[in-house]
């Protein structure tokens, strides 16, 4: 049985690429979809395909980042290219759990590398900013489906206006299935500020979101995926972990834990390519899942994108 995880460049315009898109996508977001098997899937296949690779250098971990996932009617004045629909949004969930794959936190990544209990296949989904619409939207699929998260919260934003509240955050963290991450203070640009300045809001964030939330927060987004070795040197000095970044791609290095790779969750809000897939979520027949066929059985396939 095969698996293809497809991307597809979108029509969109890159210039409603803002807030927590990094300066690293230089070009349109991917949808992604999982192409259906020409094959039945077992159990006995999916586990077969690796977590970490045969090549101890590297390991394989999709994972996504998400920002608002609500309707795009509602959300006019806001960038669509940061927007999942929530039908998309379960639709994903969906294939993930039909393929067999396992959510994790993304915090988990080391004690899996160690360890020989990892689950296989692994996605991670993460959420960036701490948008009230997460409670409203993400929440009950993530309960429904018993899919993990991990959330990564900005203490300036919690119970402003379009955010989360500390009740809401406290009934998300109690759920178990989803873990704060730290996200700076105020949102800011860390490459821009002194090593001082940087330290704290890097430091004081997982500070603040241990106080408040009573948890042990150890995985860090950087804003707007800006990210330097002198940064990735605080956020590590600060006890964290594991750091997703806006770079793209799956293959992560065990080396390089504060800087994983992640994948827009999102699809085409307002394209034609987006009605397609929202309205009837058609999956490619096997002739279009190109590339599907070179690949060695029980390998998880996917197309590098840089
Ligand atoms: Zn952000």
């Amino acid at each position: 049985m095969k698996i293809l995880l497809r991307f597809r460049l979108p029509l969109c315009s890159i210039a409603t690429l803002i807030v927590c898109s990094s300066t690293a996508l230089p070009y349109a977001l991917a949808a992604w979809e999982l192409a259906s098997p020409s094959t039945p899937q077992t159990s006995s296949s999916v586990s077969s395909t690796s977590f970490i690779s045969s090549v101890s250098s590297s390991f394989t971990l999709p994972t996504l980042t998400y920002h608002y996932v609500e309707s795009a009617q509602r959300a006019s004045k806001r960038s669509v290219a940061l927007i999942t629909s929530p039908v998309i949004f379960e639709k994903q969930l969906l294939a993930l759990q039909e393929r067999g794959y396992k959510t994790i936190f993304v915090s988990a990544v080391p004690g899996h590398l160690v360890s020989s209990l990892h689950p296989s296949p692994a996605i991670a989904l993460t959420f960036d900013d701490g948008y009230q619409d997460f409670y409203v939207n993400v929440f009950p699929l993530l309960k429904k489906y018993q899919a993990k998260a991990t959330l990564y919260v900005v203490p300036a934003f919690i119970g402003k206006q379009g955010y989360l509240t500390q009740e809401e955050l406290k009934d998300i963290v109690a759920s178990g299935l989803v873990e704060i991450g730290a996200h700076t203070l105020h949102h800011k640009n860390l490459v821009r500020l002194s090593s001082t300045a940087a330290q704290k809001e890097i430091a004081g964030s997982k500070e603040e979101l241990e106080r408040d939330f009573g948890v042990t927060v150890t995985s860090f987004a950087y804003p707007f995926g800006a990210h330097t070795p002198r940064i990735e040197a605080l956020v590590g000095e600060a006890g964290f972990t594991t750091a997703v970044t806006t770079q793209r791609g799956w293959d992560q290095s065990p080396e390089s834990l504060l800087i994983l790779k992640r994948i827009p969750g999102l699809a085409f809000v307002g394209t034609r390519k987006w009605k397609a897939i929202g309205d009837t979520a058609k999956e490619p027949s096997p002739a279009t899942a190109t590339s599907s066929s070179s690949s060695a059985a029980g390998k998880p396939l996917h197309r590098r994108l840089n």
